[in-house]
């Protein structure tokens, strides 16, 4: 089987430029033509003789990230987009446009074994991860298709980034190169619903990355019938290791809350919730649960979310609510992989 050229980080691309017997910097002028120019073929790569493309072909492959559909909501500019990927499987993205720039949401692997109580993604369970290639496929993909850059790149579409930990940190390290797209590392955050022993290996990495803590209860039991990762995980574990990533690297961290009606949207909860944000130099964001349609779960009225959100502000947590993106193309994440595989196997 040909390697994937694209998943290689710089440093390595050194090493099989070397291997296969040609200059070291051939690796810079290949980075560049794979992760500045955006090219899916070697033939693209044109200040090559062929005789190399040739050979490069022989060894290696670009694996196709291919649009199957494309979304577009007339309402903020938001824009869906499903991809293909070489081996049939789908996954989508989205491109959320912000007067700061272009933000682009990736999923990380094809379903998701985690299993939260109110996600669409984890519904037929994990299918695959995605390669560190996949994963930047479809952010250089939306970037080609909207001739514009793309300067904010959030890991929250189907997926647990943490459950596919290497993969992960490979995109990061691809993304984030000098010699390719160059993206900040600040200007990236992954989500995880709290895999410990990889926020902590995270930590270590000491990047400038932020951090999304995806909570959604603030007591153990109230996590645990939400989310079956709190049953490996204790609440307790899951906020050291957000402190010890606040610690190595001085990055705030966010946590995530969906308020679902008469769940986790009570006066209680927001006490609950303020102990354990309080002490903490964080953010929060609330997001009104998307309901799906196989479970009943509902979004708690506009006026009780608000009057969430100001409790914890008067305790001086910094909070806001998710601004909804795409009202109009919406069905929460993950609907749109779904609706697929459901139409392509009637
Ligand atoms: N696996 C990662 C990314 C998940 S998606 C994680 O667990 O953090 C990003 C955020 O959306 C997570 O906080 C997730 O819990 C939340 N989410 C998933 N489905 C939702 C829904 N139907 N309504 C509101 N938030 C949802």
């Amino acid at each position: 089987m040909k390697k994937d050229i694209r998943a290689y980080t710089y440093k390595e691309l050194i090493k099989e430029v070397e291997d296969i017997g040609e200059k070291k910097f051939r690796a810079k002028q290949i980075y560049e033509w794979l992760h500045v120019k955006l090219v899916d073929h070697f033939e693209e790569m044109t200040d090559l003789s062929k005789s190399l493309r040739e050979k490069l072909g022989k060894t290696y492959e670009i694996l196709p990230v291919t649009m199957l559909e494309r979304q577009q909501s007339k309402l903020d500019g938001t824009n869906k987009f499903l991809f293909q990927l070489y081996d049939g499987n789908v996954v989508e993205s989205v491109l959320m446009r912000y007067k700061h720039g272009n933000s682009v949401c990736i999923s990380s692997q094809v379903g998701c074994r985690m299993g939260c109580r109110f996600c669409a993604s984890t519904i037929g369970g994990l299918v695959r991860n995605l390669s560190a290639s996949e994963m930047v496929g479809q952010i250089y993909q939306i970037q080609k298709i909207i001739g514009e850059r793309v300067s904010n790149v959030v890991i929250m579409g189907t997926g647990e980034p943490l459950d596919n930990y290497d993969n992960f940190l490979r995109f990061v390290t691809i993304l984030t190169d000098e010699h390719g797209l160059h993206i900040s590392q600040r200007n990236i955050t992954v989500s995880t619903c709290g895999i410990v022993p990889n926020m902590l290996a995270l930590a270590k990495e000491n990047l400038q990355i932020t951090l999304a803590l995806s909570l959604h209860g603030a007591t153990q039991e109230k996590r645990k019938k939400l989310m079956p990762v709190a049953n490996k995980y204790e609440l307790q574990e899951v906020l050291k290791a957000c402190d010890a990533y606040f610690k190595e690297t001085g990055r705030r961290i966010t946590f995530e809350y969906s308020l679902v009606h008469g769940v986790n949207d009570t006066e209680e909860d927001a006490r609950e919730l303020i102990e354990i944000l309080k002490p903490r130099n964080c953010h929060l964001n609330l997001i009104p649960v998307n309901p799906i349609k196989e479970r009943d779960f509902e979004q708690p009225s506009r006026k009780s979310a608000l009057n969430f959100k100001n409790k914890l502000e008067k305790s001086g947590i910094n909070v806001t609510i998710r601004r909804e993106m795409g009202a109009d193309i919406d069905g929460a994440c993950g609907q749109l992989r779904r609706r697929y595989v459901q139409t392509c196997s009637e």
